[in-house]
């Protein structure tokens, strides 16, 4: 089955209209949906779309189904613990009785959720104040159309933190998953014409500058939501020249640059022509980057890459699959003079035998002097990935000084593409970004 029929599928419209008519997404603000009966988790604009999106939506609706019956509930968020109580009733058992119902279908489809039905589960339609699910009294809020109330006095009691992320969730929902197309951005900035002596405030403050744009960070036609896709995928080049710059680093390089972007994925994406441009112009000395990826899931990479900018400048990219500190000892890869990990989860596996970052951090550290970047989703993460590289510090045969110049912080330089978090135990982040948060560790020879 055609796993992903949907254009980034949300639970309060139809995705069908969507997907079809993704440049008219405006337009489907606001729909009245009617939801599925089987399951009573699905809406859609009518009959017709129902219809054709039955052979994507069966299965799961049936599995659904087997549950309701067999638990003799009305909806799946009212399976019932051994002691009869109701799961979902608190924030904290909405999570347990989501959890349950996932695995219940898991083991009656004996497959992975497909990611719509996993969005399904994870963000029911239902009130966020009292986690109501008859789909007859649920109101949307009319600014962002995502969170739903079933009175006027659930709305106002959520009313001051929901307007925190009123705008987030707005331009989540229409937000579709296409990759921007480039065709008409943009020739090779003019380095001498901007002025270099104020870093830009963020990815917009970037861009706007760097290419004499006005792109704005709350995107209202779809030629905006476009433009915002495209100021997100300067994220990565940002988060690396804001190291650079907060640590005056910038000014200590000269004609060439090594960077290790460590736990690497597809991070190459974000590395093309027009956003590598961009390192010249906030580094006028610097001729030769060499940026080496470096992780076990680059099964997809292996030619390097080179780019050639005016003025003989090069960008070279070389892919090394495998963990930083299993790299086998001859491939030489130069000093580096900064060390970056995306959305680094150094946190994830801590503690389990998954667990690979600690060795491969300790031998980072070793690196004096260097910036060592690593950004988080969330806050709650950032933390968690801070206290590790703390910890793995702490732990090392060698006594250096840990500093953090920026610790769990805010960056500027984050993905401006919100996304949905899927604990609600996590106030902090309802929503959040790729890159959300930066942190920036140097050790020091005490
Ligand atoms: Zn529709
Ligand atoms: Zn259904
Ligand atoms: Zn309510
Ligand atoms: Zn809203």
């Amino acid at each position: 089955m055609d796993e992903q029929p949907y254009n980034n599928f949300n639970p309060t419209r139809c995705n069908i209209c969507f997907t079809r008519n993704v440049h008219n997404r405006l337009t489907v603000t606001g729909q009245k949906l009617r939801f599925c009966k089987g399951c009573r988790m699905i809406g859609y604009c009518g009959e017709q779309h129902q219809k054709e999106d039955w052979k994507y939506h069966k299965d799961f609706c049936r599995s659904v189904m087997r549950i309701l019956t067999t638990k003799r509930v009305e909806h799946i968020l009212d399976i019932r613990d051994d002691s009869g109580n109701i799961v979902g009733s608190t924030k904290r058992n909405l999570e347990c009785a989501i959890s349950l119902a996932e695995s219940m279908i898991i083991s009656m489809l004996r497959r992975k959720l497909h990611r719509h039905e996993h969005t399904l589960l994870r963000f029911p339609n239902i009130c966020r104040v009292c986690y109501e699910y008859d789909s007859s009294k649920l109101k949307g809020c009319e600014a962002c159309f995502q969170v739903l109330y079933c009175s006027e006095e659930h709305r106002l009691q959520d009313a001051e933190n929901h307007a925190k992320w009123c705008e987030m969730y707005r331009v989540n929902l229409l937000l579709d998953a296409d990759f921007p197309e480039y065709e008409d951005i943009l020739n090779f900035p003019k380095l001498t014409a901007f002025e270099l002596s104020t870093f830009p405030k963020n990815s917009f403050d970037l861009v706007n500058t760097a290419y004499k744009t006005r792109i704005s960070s709350t995107p209202k036609t779809a030629e905006d939501f476009k433009d915002l896709k495209y100021v997100s995928n300067y994220s990565h080049v940002g988060s690396i020249l804001y190291a650079l710059y907060t640590t005056n680093m910038h000014l200590e390089l000269q004609q060439s640059l090594v960077i290790y972007v460590v736990g690497a994925e597809d991070e190459l994406l974000f590395f093309d022509y027009n956003i590598c441009a961009i390192i010249f112009t906030y580094l006028p000395q610097v001729r030769d980057v060499i940026v080496h990826f470096i992780g076990p899931q680059l099964y997809n990479f292996k030619e390097d890459v080179e780019l050639t900018f005016k003025g003989a400048r090069t960008v070279k990219m070389r892919f090394h699959m495998g963990l930083y500190h299993t790299l086998d000892a001859n491939e030489f890869l130069g000093r580096p003079q900064l060390v970056i990990s995306y959305n680094c989860g150094f946190h994830e596996y801590v503690d389990s035998n998954r667990e690979s970052w600690g060795t491969t951090l300790a031998r980072l550290l070793r690196f004096v002097n260097i910036p060592i970047v690593f950004t988080s989703y969330t806050r709650d993460e950032a933390c968690q990935d801070c206290a590790i590289v703390q910890r793995v510090n702490k732990r090392a045969a060698k006594k250096r000084d840990l500093v953090f110049v920026k610790r769990a912080a805010v960056n500027p330089f984050k993905d401006y593409k919100p996304l949905r978090n899927t604990s609600y135990i996590d106030e902090r982040d309802e929503l959040y970004h790729s890159n959300g948060y930066i942190s920036l560790v140097i050790t020091r020879v005490p």
